[in-house]
């Protein structure tokens, strides 16, 4: 295993522009272990100037009779060779992927492990799509084809980088297109490492250098650019509901199709009937694994009135005992937070906690000690004592912040549930398979985990609803969403038009 500094040693700090790997033009950014605090590389953000050049050269990369004359068979193979160059560099992404976002490896090497699964199963399905001979309603055959979009924008924010980019670019590369990718600013080294396998596979391949371009920097600079480029079809984003709302605007005035993977603030549910231990388990992973930096955390906690104290009451002796520690121990369960001014900002939300009344059971506090002193840990915490209506239970916070409220009946429960502006993720905890069922299709959810939570899987769709996002990613319809359909008319007449005579 390649310990953090060796893959620091082979950290790639250069932007990958136009099929050419070199400085950016722009300001130099720190990115920092939050393990320690030290910095692993300056990376230089590219211009606007850079990413209009990289945009043109995506644009003739993508109609390159070299690439779009393939056919999906062999596009295909593309797809299959990064995957095993994935394989290949498994332990340094990993690694590096703990660097930069602090996660533990045992994450980040699962994280790394389905990027490589994507890319596999794309390929499986790009080979395996059908398109359709339309039932006929005249002297013509009717087809229905997808071809590419040209050029993906796909801006990723930090939590899960390999994971996220795989997700995005795997598809937009199986549809025809050629994409320009723009990692967050805190965490750009696997999206760059990965820049470089990918053009790896593209020159042994003999395909188009520019079919992707790795664009660090700024969102409101370089994202923006993007978004805004006329060269630009389609944007895929994952992030944070404010900036997906940003660019919903800017996509309007392009009439461009835009995906957003957006917040959350995601009910997990107990009710009395539930194995208690099964629940125990979930429900703290749930939220506290990554640290609480996931969109789909289960975030918050209703459990049914009866159950409520002897379960929380559990829940927080056993939280109290989670290990905190580096992403490099194989013992850590909870890493620190990606940036220490993403620490701040949960400790902060945890101060509004307590002003708006509540009671913290557990955490609250970082971790006290000098192997804590510089990285950018936080306690997990557990509250309880406020309403629904609080700006905790309300607001995403990010971080490994779990509030528990107790509810009194089914429809009490999903009311509360349902109000939130978000609608990404529910968890249900039950024995009662009809009571599981009633909840999960009544409760506003783009995912429903019954008796399991956080497990995804990439032939399962998925997205938000509300506030979470608009468009699904994954499954095998995944790739149908980087292309525009367009419909054939095939004469068979022998005769002319009627109209014409
Ligand atoms: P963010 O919205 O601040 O940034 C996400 C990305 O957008 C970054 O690369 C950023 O540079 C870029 N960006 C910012 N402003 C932009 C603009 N005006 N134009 C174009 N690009 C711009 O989010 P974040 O803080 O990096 O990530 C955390 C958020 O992401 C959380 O809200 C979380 O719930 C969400 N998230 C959602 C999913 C999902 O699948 N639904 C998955 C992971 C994270």
């Amino acid at each position: 295993m390649p310990r953090i500094p060796e893959a620091a040693a082979r950290i790639a700090d250069e932007a990958l522009v136009a099929g050419e790997w070199r400085r950016g033009a722009g300001a130099p950014a720190r990115t920092v272990d939050p393990a320690t605090g030290r910095e692993l590389a300056t990376v230089h953000a590219v211009t606007v100037e850079e990413v209009a050049e990289a945009a043109e050269a995506a644009a003739r990369a993508a109609a390159d009779p070299h690439w779009r004359g393939l056919l999906p068979h062999q596009r295909a193979r593309l797809l299959h060779r990064i995957a095993a160059l994935i394989d290949d560099d498994a332990e340094h992404l990993a690694a590096l992927q703990t660097a930069d976002t602090g996660k533990a490896l045992t994450e980040t090497r699962a994280l790394v492990a389905s990027a490589a699964g994507t890319f596999r199963y794309t390929a499986a399905a790009l080979e395996t799509a059908e398109e359709a001979l339309t039932p006929s309603r005249g002297d013509y055959v009717t087809m229905s084809v997808y071809e590419p979009i040209g050029v993906v924008g796909a801006i990723n924010p930090w939590n899960s980088p390999v994971a996220s980019d795989a997700q995005k670019l795997a598809p937009a590369l199986a549809g025809g297109n050629a994409v320009l990718l723009k990692p967050a600013e805190w965490t750009p080294l696997v999206s760059l490492a990965l820049g470089r396998l990918i053009g790896r596979a593209l020159d042994e391949l003999g395909l188009p250098a520019a079919l992707l371009s790795v664009l660090p920097g700024r969102g409101g600079i370089v994202g923006d650019a993007i978004v805004r480029h006329p060269r630009v079809g389609k944007v895929t984003f994952t992030g944070g509901t404010a900036t997906g709302r940003t660019l919903a605007h800017a996509a309007a005035d392009k009439l461009m199709p835009v995906s957003l993977e957006l917040g959350g603030k995601s009910p997990t549910i107990v009710r009395a009937d539930a194995d208690v231990e099964q629940a125990l388990a979930g429900v703290m992973f749930g939220v506290f694994s990554s640290s609480g930096q996931s969109c789909v955390a289960g975030s918050r906690l209703f459990v049914a009135r009866e159950l409520y104290a002897e379960f929380v009451g559990e829940l927080v002796e056993r939280v109290a005992k989670l290990r905190v520690g580096p992403g490099t121990d194989p013992g850590t369960q909870v890493a620190p937070l990606v940036h220490h001014q993403h620490r701040d900002a949960v400790a902060r939300y945890v101060d509004l906690a307590r002003e708006e009344g509540a009671r913290v059971l557990c955490g609250g506090a970082a971790p006290e000690g000098p192997s804590y002193a510089d990285g950018a840990y936080y306690l997990p915490t557990v509250l309880d004592g406020l309403p629904n209506s609080s700006r905790t239970c309300q607001e995403e916070i990010f971080g490994p912040v779990l509030v528990a409220l107790p509810f009194d009946d089914e429809d009490d429960l999903v009311r509360q549930a349902d109000s939130s502006v978000y609608g990404l993720a529910c968890g249900i905890w039950t024995r009662d398979h009809r009571a599981a069922w009633r909840i999960a299709r009544r409760v506003e959810a783009g995912t429903v985990w019954i008796n399991t939570y956080k497990q995804f899987s990439i032939s399962t769709p998925f997205g938000g609803m509300k506030d979470s996002g608009l468009g699904r990613e994954k499954g095998r319809d995944g790739i149908r969403s980087y292309q525009r359909q367009k419909s054939l008319y095939w004469g068979t007449a022998d005769t002319p038009l009627p109209w014409a005579e």
